[in-house]
């Protein structure tokens, strides 16, 4: 087989991988993105929450609460300018007994930290003043919390890439690499099997980026982080929002607990909850609803809205965090790997990209193509 070569190949077509090819592209790159699947997006990107966040949560300094901060707002200008389906909507986090309002006020003080200082204290009153359904002791309002058309989102990243030159190829999955003197070469499933020689790889394949990563000959083992996943469940409430904003309890170890949120029609959900699975290939994953969760939904949402009518939920989608940190360990941050981390230049790899991965995906680009 003949080895094409190409300057730099992004593995992965999600939110990511096309915001990084973009981000390539406009830089002058001659960028060719390869995706196993048949169509972009059809990962964590279009099983998610769609919420552009903050930047609350994350530990002061990590990359997850520098590039959300950033990227949130690159991301409220990009979706401005382009027209993309946004709403600058606010969210709510509810303390629903005195028992929660130092953890409410730990959260306050990170966001702080963070750079986030437009988030404000709310008593019980304040909190039901602008949700009158919110049953709260206090609450934290951050109002610029928001939602995105995430196809939308994707579809204009790609339509930017390619504008700049960039190339996709769908039903390309890349199966192994090797580092060489002259570049590192990949050998590329499909219809069409081929081997490319590339000057940059930046692997952004989600789930299968630590798998990808153990594939490429020439990267040292201990360069690859162990992948968990974390399932997730999403079920929509039948009839009309209570909520204006988005609403959410206090967040455990694993996730940012059953909260409720809107899409761009009015429409509200409920999740997602968190479900570790054995398996982390994400040829496993089944992203079947299960329906038996609704009594679990049902009680934690009552904590914060007590009058959720009974049968009021329906089953709508599942999503599989992308984790490198395991049950009971401390979140991990993003991890972006380059020369200066593993020794091969020219590859980057990107590991643990859960959330907040949509809000920050501009400014992970950013960082990235510094990288290269
Ligand atoms: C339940 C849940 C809720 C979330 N909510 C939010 C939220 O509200 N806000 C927020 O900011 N973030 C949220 N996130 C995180 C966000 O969805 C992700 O960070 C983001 O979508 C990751 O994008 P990605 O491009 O890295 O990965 P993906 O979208 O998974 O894309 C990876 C792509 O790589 C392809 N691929 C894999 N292996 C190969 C290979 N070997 N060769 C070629 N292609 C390959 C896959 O087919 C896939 O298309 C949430 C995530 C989950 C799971």
């Amino acid at each position: 087989m003949s080895v094409e070569r190409v300057d730099t190949v992004v593995v992965g077509a999600g939110v990511v991988g096309l915001a990084v090819a973009r981000a390539l592209a406009q830089r002058g790159h001659e960028v060719l993105v390869l995706e196993a699947a048949t169509a972009i997006g059809t990962g964590t990107s279009s099983r998610n929450s769609e919420v552009i966040h903050a930047g609350l949560y994350y530990p002061t300094g990590s990359l997850k609460a520098r590039l959300c901060v950033q990227g949130r707002e690159r991301l409220y200008d990009y979706c401005a300018e382009r027209g993309l389906g946004h709403r600058r909507c606010g969210k709510l986090i509810a303390a629903t007994d005195e028992a929660q309002v130092a953890a409410l006020r730990a959260l306050q003080a990170q966001a702080l930290a963070n750079g986030v200082g437009d988030v404000q204290w709310l008593d019980g009153a304040q909190a039901r003043e602008l949700e009158p359904q919110l049953r709260a002791v206090a609450g934290l309002l951050s109002p610029s919390t928001g939602i995105v058309d995430s196809h939308a989102l994707m579809l204009s990243l790609l339509g930017d890439a390619e504008a700049a030159g960039a190339m996709l190829a769908l039903a390309s999955p890349v199966l192994s690499g090797r580092v060489t003197a002259q570049g590192i070469e990949l050998q590329v499933g499909g219809e069409q099997p081929m081997a490319l020689l590339a000057q940059r790889v930046v692997n952004s394949a989600g789930h299968g980026a630590p798998a990808l990563a153990g594939r490429i000959q020439g990267l040292a083992p201990q360069h690859v982080p162990r992948a968990w996943a974390c399932k997730g469940h999403y079920f929509s409430l039948r009839g009309r929002s209570p909520f204006a904003r988005l609403v959410y309890p206090l967040h455990d170890a694993a996730g940012l607990g059953v909260h409720l949120t809107l899409d761009l029609g009015g429409q509200a959900r409920f999740g997602p909850d968190t479900q570790w699975l054995d398996d982390a290939d994400p040829a496993t994953f089944d992203y079947r609803v299960d329906e038996s969760r609704i009594p679990a939904f049902e009680a934690a949402i009552r904590r914060y809205w007590p009058a959720l009518p009974d049968g009021a939920l329906a089953p709508a989608y599942t999503g599989v965090r992308p984790k490198i940190s395991g049950p009971g360990q401390p979140a991990a941050d993003f991890r972006i790997d380059a020369a200066a981390q593993h020794g091969v230049p020219g590859l980057v790899n990107l590991f643990g990209i859960e959330s907040p991965g949509l809000t920050a995906c501009l400014a992970l680009a950013e960082h990235v193509a510094a990288q290269v």
